[in-house]
């Protein structure tokens, strides 16, 4: 052994990032791995940064198209390069690596770049790219090694005709068509952003709708818009084989009987842990049946002194919980208390438009409160709606039976800024009437709350003078 640590953390994506962090703001030796060149992990490389860098740009155009009645930028012609309507992307990338390695320097986090592998349960091997290897130790570990596009047996993955979410966005030029082989978060995120593009997009898989984990509303809310544009959704059907023809496109065979061609395929069928080649066997550290590593509420893996967080212990899956997962462990493991629970982590999919949701929904808090109050606002209902044109969307607020928010499910665009002000509600456990009394910015989208909390107010079993003079 070469050197001891108080805590070694495998992974420099944002799970990793913030347990480094936390355990080298309490004066702790801490060493951070990771195999590849740059910090960030999948949020930086192939995830967030870029997906929603070109994003914006679909949305942008979309929105110029629908406020001035033109056809900006529509259709793209033939052999856009995809790069092209991504130019901001490495300015993004550069921005948010430098302010990393700043935030790792200034606490002295000392960073390796070598694979990790576990020898035995207090000692991790490092393999660096020149073949040299070094044996370390550690009081504590994390694991926060992320997770990789799953590839199905029935889909080859050539990265050039089929590609998954680690290549989709390499492509030289904009597709001519796409299918989406996928209905979960990644799958519908890229079939709305191409279908924006003005790609025809077609998604396909056995689930009979997108988003099926969804309160009802928002899922169909995103089917709608997606037909709105042209795109198509098979559900239903199970994918058998995927090849490209040779000539013109991919050829994918569906359990139907029926076979769909594009010019390219996306495969989003879900991700797996990356747990292979660590080693975990030789350190007591146990997989569950789903391939991501078992932790208790505390991220303690089945060897108490190494912990796992991230996309490795499975769902949600976010960068955000993916951060509070790794400071939690970190206090664990520094012996700080920890506080309340995730229960309100806000969750955004930046589909076109977006689509968000915090706390319980209707039928949740039904559930747990025996009885539930409701009210809905239409984006059409307010003005900043209205001058956008971003009429389609609605925020519905769910209140306990004595009034406190306890959740809101928000569709449309701005529903991921939304949604932030619904968290503070119920992390303040407001009464709903708060909206009604005081007085928001105008012309914005947070006049919404407003709407949505008089509706629930002036429901009809709700007599009170407040209700009646709410509107
Ligand atoms: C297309 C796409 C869009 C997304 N959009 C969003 C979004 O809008 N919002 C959101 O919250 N989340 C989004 N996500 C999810 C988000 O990117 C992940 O939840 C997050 O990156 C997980 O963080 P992590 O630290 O657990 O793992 P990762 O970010 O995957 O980082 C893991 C790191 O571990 C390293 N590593 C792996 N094995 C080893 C080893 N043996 N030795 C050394 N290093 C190793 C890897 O190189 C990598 O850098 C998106 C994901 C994708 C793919």
């Amino acid at each position: 052994v070469t050197a001891h640590y108080a805590a070694i953390v495998i992974g420099a994506g944002p799970a990793g990032q913030k347990a480094a962090v936390c355990c080298a703001k309490a004066g702790r030796r801490v060493l951070l791995v990771d195999r590849t060149v740059r910090v960030g992990g999948a949020s930086v490389r192939h995830g967030i940064v870029p997906s929603k860098t070109l994003r914006e740009v679909a949305v942008t155009f979309d929105k110029l198209r629908r406020l001035t009645g033109r056809d900006v930028g529509s259709p793209l012609p033939e052999q856009t390069p995809l790069a092209s309507l991504m130019i901001r992307r490495d300015a993004v990338i550069d921005a948010h690596e430098g302010f990393m390695h700043a935030k790792l320097a200034r606490n002295g986090v000392e960073l390796r770049r070598a694979i990790a592998r576990f020898a035995n349960p207090r000692e991790v091997e490092l393999h660096d790219v020149h073949g040299g290897q070094e044996r370390v130790s550690a009081d504590s570990y994390f694991i926060a090694t992320g997770s990789s596009p799953r590839e199905p047996k029935s889909v080859q993955v050539d990265h050039q005709h089929i590609l998954d979410s680690d290549s989709i966005l390499s492509l030289t030029y904009l597709p001519r068509s796409l299918i989406v082989l996928g209905s979960g978060v990644i799958a519908s995120e890229y079939a709305s952003i191409f279908s924006a593009l003005g790609v025809p997009v077609t998604m396909a898989h056995p689930n009979l709708t997108p988003l099926s984990f969804l309160d009802p509303d928002l899922a169909n809310f995103f089917l709608g818009e997606f037909s709105e544009r042209g795109g198509v959704y098979l559900g239903g059907v199970h994918i058998e084989h995927a090849a490209w023809n040779g000539l013109y496109g991919v050829d994918v065979s569906l359990s139907n009987g029926s076979v769909i061609s594009a010019d390219k395929v996306l495969c989003a069928l879900g991700r797996s842990a990356n747990v292979s080649g660590m080693g975990l066997e030789h350190a007591g550290v146990h997989v569950n049946e789903r391939g991501n590593v078992q932790v208790d509420r505390y991220f303690r893996t089945s060897a108490p002194h190494i912990y796992a967080v991230g996309d490795v212990v499975g769902p949600p899956s976010l960068a955000s919980t993916s951060m509070e997962q790794g400071r939690r462990a970190a206090q664990h493991a520094l012996g700080a208390p920890i506080e309340n629970n995730l229960s309100t982590v806000p969750s955004s999919i930046f589909t076109i438009p977006e689509i968000s949701s915090v706390g319980l929904t209707e039928a949740q808090a039904l559930e747990a409160f025996g009885a539930v109050r409701t009210g809905t606002a239409r984006f059409s209902q307010v003005a900043r709606g209205q001058i956008s044109d971003n009429i389609t969307g609605h925020l519905k607020l769910v209140a306990d039976p004595g009034g406190r928010v306890v959740g809101a499910q928000i569709a449309g665009e701005g529903a991921s800024e939304l949604v932030q002000v619904a968290q503070m509600a119920i992390l303040g456990r407001l009464a709903v009437e708060t909206f009604v009394d005081e007085s928001m910015s105008f012309p914005t989208l947070a006049e919404a709350f407003r709407i949505a909390a008089v509706d629930m107010l002036q429901s009809a079993d709700d007599l009170s003078p407040r209700a009646q003079a709410a509107e």
